[in-house]
Parts: structure tokens; C-alpha cells; sequence
């Protein structure tokens, strides 16, 4: 076993596969001595994944052999899955936590974004159970959205909020930050990663599209639907914001895979919505999602050379 790094925390521990112990190194470098990287333990080896996988509603395991982390940050705490797919390095989080707990406007999105920057990862592959506001659009379809329109209501949207110190890219910062959502909403190199993946494996994918974001719990009334119709929706959801932003406000690539589980109110008929017919159709194609998130996950380059990794540049409100 390699010997952990001397400039270390042991900071959390234990294993799902057995709870045994595992030991977590948090390496904390001394200039800037924000930076902050985790080394995680897994059988000897030093895992430190730049790939991330979020799952949503029935999409709660991916990885072949994992262990858990309880991370620590400044906005509360976040559970990850830490191992291999593979032969990749990847973490795996559980939006919904286990048994799928955790509503919608109650997941801790700042925790969870954060926590994976805080182990390493520069890169999320997020999965979405969608509504289709588009008849074309079906049941069973997969859609990769370009952008989205935020309708949530009670969130926490930013982790730049004037008073907690970020620690990102060996930096700590404290100011006010617009993030762009421009060039583009979502990473273009993750895009391009799924769209490749889909290819490679046959599976047909909507390419572009406008993820509309609503609070929840209930689902939506047609009238809100004909509304975000107008207004250039495609398909709509319930966790997509402000987790995107906050992917892009740590300079993460993020983009989402969404599935279409049923038809929006009102578009096939005024039928009734259930969520047993969204995790019927979930099922039924759970084994799809996750080829082309493996496959995803192998096109992804190494070195990215998007525009995410720099999204810190000229947003810092200055002091003046
Ligand atoms: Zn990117």
C-alpha cells in the first residue's frame, strides 16, 4: 500500500462494501493552502477521479466495486461513491440519497457540487427523469438538452454568497460572481462525449433541446406546460437547477443525460400523472442509460480544452 502524502488529514471513514475501515486523505497543500485534493484509499490504491456520474429518480448505483465517503464542506455534508466502471476512475453520487429520501428542493446541490470539486472531479455526467412537452418526443426517448430555463423558486443557487470562502483552483475566493452561462449552457466536450457514445452503441439520442427546471413536488398543471411550451421548452424537471450553475460556478464541465419517462400534463390527453409510470419507464431503459454513460465516460479526452475551466475569469465582482 502506498503511503499517504505527509501534508494530510485523515478525515472519514468506512467501506460499503463490508464496513470495514478506509482511511481518507485529504491533502491540504500548504501554498496556496486552499487548495484542496482527496486521495482516496480503495484496496491500496490512490484513487483520485476527475469523472463524475450523478444519478437521478431509479438511477442509484453504477459503479462495480466502491466505497463511500461522507464529505465535509462549508454547506452541510454529502454523501459520494468513489471507484472503478470499467477500468475508469469515476465517483458516483445519489441525488435522491438512499431510498431516495431526499425531494427535489431538499437535495443539498451546493454539498453535493461542491463535494465532488473537493475530491478532484472537473468533469459530471448528470441523468435527468424528464417529462416530454414535445409530442415528437417520446416516452422512452433520450434527450440531450443545450440549455435550460430556471422555474425554481426556493433554492440555493450560488456558493458565492458574499461570505463563505471558496477554495477552487488553488485559490480561495470571497467576492461576488456572475458565472456565464454562455458560450455554452452545458460542456460541449461532454456533449460531444454522449452524442459519440450513442453512436457507438446505436442508441438514438435527441441532440439539443431546453431542459425547463420547476420546484416540484407536484408535477405540473397543463396550463404550465402550454406556458413553458411557449416559452421554447422541451422537456421538464425537477433537479436540473441549480445544479448545472453550480457545476459551472467551480468551473466543472456538467452536462445531463435525460430520460424521458412520460408526457408532460395535457400533451397525450388530460391523463393522470403518476410517478410509478416514470420509474416503470425508468426501469425499462435503466440498462441503455447506463451503456451510454460507460461508453460516455471512455470518450471523454483526457485534458479538457472547453471553456468550463475558465469560467471563474472576468466573474469576480472586484473591489473597487
Ligand atoms: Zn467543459
Amino acid at each position: 500500500m502506498k503511503s499517504p502524502p505527509s501534508n494530510h488529514q485523515v478525515r472519514r471513514s468506512f467501506s460499503s462494501l463490508d464496513n470495514r475501515e478506509i482511511s481518507v486523505h485529504v491533502l491540504r497543500e500548504e501554498l496556496p493552502k486552499y487548495k484542496v485534493k482527496a486521495l482516496i484509499n480503495l484496496e491500496g490504491v490512490w484513487f483520485m477521479p476527475k469523472i463524475a456520474i450523478i444519478g437521478g429518480s431509479g438511477f442509484y448505483s453504477l459503479l462495480e466495486n466502491f466505497d463511500v465517503l461522507n464529505i465535509e464542506t462549508p454547506f452541510g455534508e454529502s454523501m459520494v461513491e468513489v471507484g472503478s466502471i470499467e477500468n475508469v476512475e469515476v465517483a458516483f453520487l445519489n441525488r435522491h440519497g438512499k431510498g431516495h429520501k431526499i425531494p427535489p428542493f431538499k437535495i443539498n446541490y451546493r454539498a453535493n457540487i461542491y463535494a465532488l470539486s473537493a475530491i478532484g472531479v472537473e468533469r459530471i455526467i448528470a441523468t435527468n427523469a424528464v417529462g416530454s412537452i414535445r409530442p415528437e418526443i417520446k416516452p422512452g426517448d433520450f434527450v440531450l438538452p443545450d440549455d435550460f430555463l430556471d422555474l425554481t423558486k426556493r433554492r440555493d443557487y450560488t456558493f458565492y454568497d458574499g461570505e463563505t470562502e471558496i477554495f477552487i483552483q488553488g485559490k480561495a475566493v470571497r467576492e461576488v460572481v456572475h458565472i456565464s452561462m454562455t458560450p455554452s449552457t452545458y460542456c460541449p466536450e461532454i456533449r460531444d462525449a454522449v452524442l459519440t457514445a450513442a453512436k457507438n452503441i446505436g442508441l438514438s439520442i435527441h441532440d439539443g433541446g431546453v431542459y425547463v427546471a420547476t420546484e416540484g413536488n407536484r408535477f405540473e398543471t397543463p396550463a404550465e406546460i402550454r406556458a413553458y411550451s411557449s416559452l421554447g421548452g422541451t422537456i421538464v424537471g425537477m433537479t436540473g437547477v441549480p445544479e448545472a450553475v453550480l457545476a459551472r460556478e467551480l468551473c466543472i464541465c456538467y452536462s445531463t443525460v435525460c430520460l424521458v419517462t412520460n408526457y408532460a400534463a395535457g400533451i397525450s390527453g388530460l391523463v393522470k400523472l403518476t410517478h410509478e409510470e416514470v420509474a416503470k419507464t425508468y426501469a425499462e431503459k435503466l440498462k441503455e442509460l447506463r451503456r451510454l454513460i460507460t461508453t460516455a465516460i471512455k470518450e471523454i479526452p483526457k485534458d479538457r480544452s472547453c471553456p468550463c475551466k475558465d469560467a471563474l475569469r472576468g466573474a469576480l465582482v472586484e473591489s473597487p
